[in-house]
C-alpha cells in the first residue's frame, strides 16, 4: 500500500527547472510566468512575418518585391533568449531546445490555422547540400518537419535537393544571397519519378526552415516549388529576424 506522503509526491510529479528563470516547472520547458513575459504581441507582415510599425497587414518589402510564398508563421523573434536556444539546437543538436522552440511554433500555427481545412497538405524541409549533410549528420529542418508532421498529421516530403554547397551567407546582403541562390534548390529526381509529386499539383505545402533572415532562401525555394506545379507555399519557421537586412 502506498503511503500518503509517497502519493502526494507522485501527484506533484517530477520537478524540473524553467529554461529561462530556473524556477521549478512541471514540464522542464518554460514556466507560465516566462511563457507570458516572452510573448511577442507585435503585428507581423502576413506574408513574411516581419514586425510591422502599423497595421498595414503586408510590409513595404513584400509589396514592392512580392515573394512566391503566401504566408509566413514564425515561433519567435530571432533575439535572445531564442537566438541562443536556436543556435544550441542547430549547431550543438540540443533537442531539448529544439522541442521548446518547436512547441512555441506549434502554438503560433494553431492560432494561424485554426481548422484543418486551411492547413498545408505536405511539409517540405529546407535541404542541406549532401556534403554538409554527411559532415553534420543532422538537418534541423528535417527534424522540425518530423515533429510538426506528427503533431498536425501532415506528411513530410524531402522533395528538394541543393545543387551547390553554398558558402557562408551570413556576411552577404539580401541581393547577394538571392544571386547566389539562383538555381540552387531543385526538385529531387527521386521525387519527380515518384507518384506522390503529381498528387501535390496545385496543392498547398509549407516549407520548414529554422530561421528566416533575408527571405532569400524562402523566395528561391518557393519559386522552384511554384514552378514545379505547387499551388501555394507557406513558410513555417522557428524564428524571424526583426529586419530583413540583419546579418546573424
Ligand atoms: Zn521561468
Ligand atoms: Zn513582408
Amino acid at each position: 500500500m502506498t503511503s500518503p506522503l509517497l502519493h502526494l509526491l507522485a501527484l506533484a510529479g517530477p520537478r524540473q527547472a524553467c529554461r529561462y528563470c530556473a524556477a521549478a516547472t512541471e514540464s522542464g520547458a518554460l514556466c507560465s510566468r516566462c511563457e507570458q513575459a516572452l510573448q511577442d504581441l507585435r503585428q507581423r507582415c502576413f506574408q513574411c512575418a516581419l514586425p510591422l510599425t502599423d497595421s498595414a497587414g503586408i510590409c513595404g518589402e513584400c509589396l514592392a518585391n512580392p515573394p512566391c510564398f503566401d504566408r509566413t508563421v514564425c515561433g519567435d523573434s530571432y533575439q535572445p533568449p531564442f537566438s541562443h536556444w536556436l543556435q544550441n539546437f542547430k549547431d550543438f543538436r540540443d533537442l531539448r531546445d529544439g522541442h521548446l522552440l518547436t512547441r512555441r511554433l506549434i502554438q503560433q500555427l494553431e492560432r494561424a490555422y485554426p481548422s484543418t481545412d486551411g492547413r498545408p497538405q505536405a511539409l517540405i524541409p529546407v535541404p542541406l547540400h549532401w556534403r554538409k549533410a554527411l559532415w553534420r549528420n543532422f538537418n534541423q529542418s528535417c527534424w522540425m518537419a518530423r515533429q510538426l508532421g506528427r503533431h498536425f498529421n501532415i506528411p513530410v516530403i524531402q522533395a528538394l535537393h541543393r545543387t551547390q554547397p553554398g558558402d557562408d551567407q551570413r556576411h552577404l546582403s539580401r541581393q547577394e544571397r538571392q544571386r547566389n541562390l539562383r538555381g540552387v534548390f531543385r526538385l529531387h529526381p527521386r521525387c519527380q519519378r515518384a507518384s506522390i509529386w503529381p498528387s501535390l499539383h496545385n496543392k498547398h505545402v509549407a516549407l520548414i526552415d529554422d530561421v528566416i533572415t533575408t527571405t532569400a532562401t524562402a523566395r528561391a525555394i518557393s519559386r522552384e516549388l511554384r514552378h514545379q506545379g505547387i499551388g501555394r507555399v507557406d513558410i513555417w519557421s522557428l524564428a524571424r529576424t526583426d529586419k530583413t537586412h540583419l546579418h546573424y
